[in-house]
């Protein structure tokens, strides 16, 4: 299995290439050259397997360039040895009669981003290796919040590498900041930026593609990778867990093994759902995928019209993961609906950089239509979505989440659709206490301090906290940098010694 540039489809490299570098050279994302075939015979086969040999069977189809053991060695580290709360790492619980969630976030953080993060340090050194990249490896990171955190966990202390993340300083929750700037090992270093993520994310591939910093790292043997969805390594370890929650659906006899179903994907950066998309690609029986978004409704527009549009107000919400205008991972979307017209991708994504905009055809905009719903919700009909999911199942959402099932119940209304759903659950609700109680308690709340209301909230709704950010209590920043968006090289070259 070779690879490919969404802006240059003669570009055909391995697998650990893909991963070791992160981002093509030529601004594009890296993508399959084809998406592998599986049978239902390979999906009988993955239910009889736990999630670390569901992961083993799912990720050697991409990565042909590992061998089998290798995969196998990375998937238990990433995922054996009690790193995951819950025995079947990612449990599927139902919620309503058809409608079931699967939990993304038993993880060491509390967010989905560690069903890829906690293997992406085996896979980039494993790729690093390979590729025989002799550098240090410096991996930058723009955060909307969990990512960050996420990816500072997995490469904590992971010799040969370093790790650089920044956020935004007033656009994260008390809870994920202080995750973020407590954060141990020798080889990390964090960053408050002046602006939001859109920011972040343009100065971190700004930053990738800068030739004088290229120049200052090659003669420092440092070289730049990334940890973000645009990394392939990112992306591929997320495919698992929709195979994964149909396999548990079969096992249960909630479904018979060719039965579709529809995977609802609170969306931002459009990688969770992407991995849906390839999964149904590869052969999964999937009915449609289901985008849902916040009051940043930008891809809600664009499957509706067909026109991208980010020239519009941002509002920070109370899904700060999903407060993103650029959803990066479209552009693999599109070059795999436009037949890979990588000429047609880089128009496009000019007039994005330039305008703010632009418009697919209307042979995407149809494939859209038929594979994808979308939808939003704001923060209004977040928190009912969370006080009545409560109240009638008894099971508490997180922010996110809550954005997902509303979208969901909105769809289900207007299309009458029966198919059985899964929905994907991508935080604890303890990384989001404020509005997460504010919302159970409708409304009475007053202002404390985050470890309060967890305390309140564990007491209202007799749920359980993860004990990770039970013991954030009184631990002291380590990180307290905030810089402007312009300066972000500067930090860069800073924490790394080299100015
Ligand atoms: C990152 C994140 C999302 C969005 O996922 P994308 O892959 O960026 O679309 C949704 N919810 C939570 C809690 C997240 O951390």
């Amino acid at each position: 299995m070779r690879y490919t540039s969404t802006r240059d489809q003669s570009l055909a490299v391995l697998s650990a290439e893909a991963i070791a570098k992160g981002i093509s050279a030529d601004g594009g994302l890296f993508v399959p050259e084809f998406t592998p075939q599986v049978s239902s015979d390979f999906i009988e086969e993955l239910a009889s397997l736990d999630y670390i040999g569901r992961a083993v069977r799912v990720l050697s189809l991409f990565l042909s360039d590992f061998s089998e053991e290798e995969l196998a060695e990375y998937a238990k580290g990433a995922y054996g040895g009690g790193k995951f709360s819950h025995e079947k790492t990612v449990p599927l619980v139902k919620l309503g009669e058809r409608t079931h969630v699967l939990e993304l976030w038993r993880g060491p953080t509390c967010a989905f981003k560690d069903m890829a993060l906690q293997i992406l340090p085996y896979l980039l050194t494993g790729s690093v290796k390979k590729a025989g990249i002799g550098q240090e490896i410096v991996i930058l990171v723009a955060t909307s919040g969990d990512t960050g955190k996420a990816a500072l966990e997995g490469f904590c202390d992971v010799a040969g590498t370093r790790i650089l993340v920044f956020y935004p300083s007033e656009g994260v929750s008390p809870m994920q900041k202080l995750q973020m700037t407590t954060q141990k090992g020798e080889n990390v270093g964090v960053c408050g930026i002046a602006g939001n993520f859109d920011d972040a994310q343009t100065g971190v591939k700004q930053i990738f593609t800068d030739e004088k910093i290229k120049a200052v790292f090659n003669e420092n043997n440092f070289s730049f990778s990334s940890a973000n969805s645009i990394n392939w390594g990112r992306l591929v370890p997320q495919i698992v867990y929709y195979f994964s929650a149909y396999c548990d659906l079969l096992g249960e006899g909630k479904i018979q093994n060719g039965d579709k179903v529809n995977f609802v994907v609170p969306t931002g950066n459009f990688g969770n759902i992407l991995a849906a998309y390839f999964a149904k690609h590869m052969g999964l029986p999937v009915n449609k995928l289901i985008c849902a978004s916040n009051a940043n409704n930008v891809l809600t527009d664009f499957m509706k019209t067909g026109t991208y549009d980010r020239n519009r107000q941002f509002f920070a919400t109370a899904s700060p993961s999903m407060d993103i205008l650029i959803s990066s991972n479209l552009e693999r979307l599109l070059f795999l609906m436009n037949g890979g017209n990588a000429a047609e991708i880089r128009e496009w994504f000019a007039s994005l950089a330039k305008t703010g905009s632009y418009a697919v055809n209307g042979g995407v905009l149809s494939l859209l239509q038929s594979e994808f719903a979308a939808g939003y919700c704001d923060d209004a009909a977040t928190k009912e979505t969370i006080k009545n999911t409560f109240e009638k199942n008894g099971y508490l959402l997180d922010t996110h989440t809550a954005v997902a099932v509303r979208v969901y119940e909105d769809y289900v209304k207007e299309t009458g659709d029966k198919t059985v759903s899964v929905i994907a659950s991508t935080a604890s609700p303890y990384k989001f206490c404020a509005d997460v109680l504010d919302a159970v308690k409708g409304g009475a709340v007053q202002a404390k301090d985050d470890f309060s209301m967890l305390k309140e909230l564990e007491a209202f709704t007799g749920v359980a906290a993860p004990q990770q950010l039970k013991a954030l209590k009184g631990q002291q920043p380590r990180f307290s940098q905030v810089c402007e968006k312009e300066d972000m090289q500067g930090v860069v070259l800073g924490m790394l010694g080299l100015i």
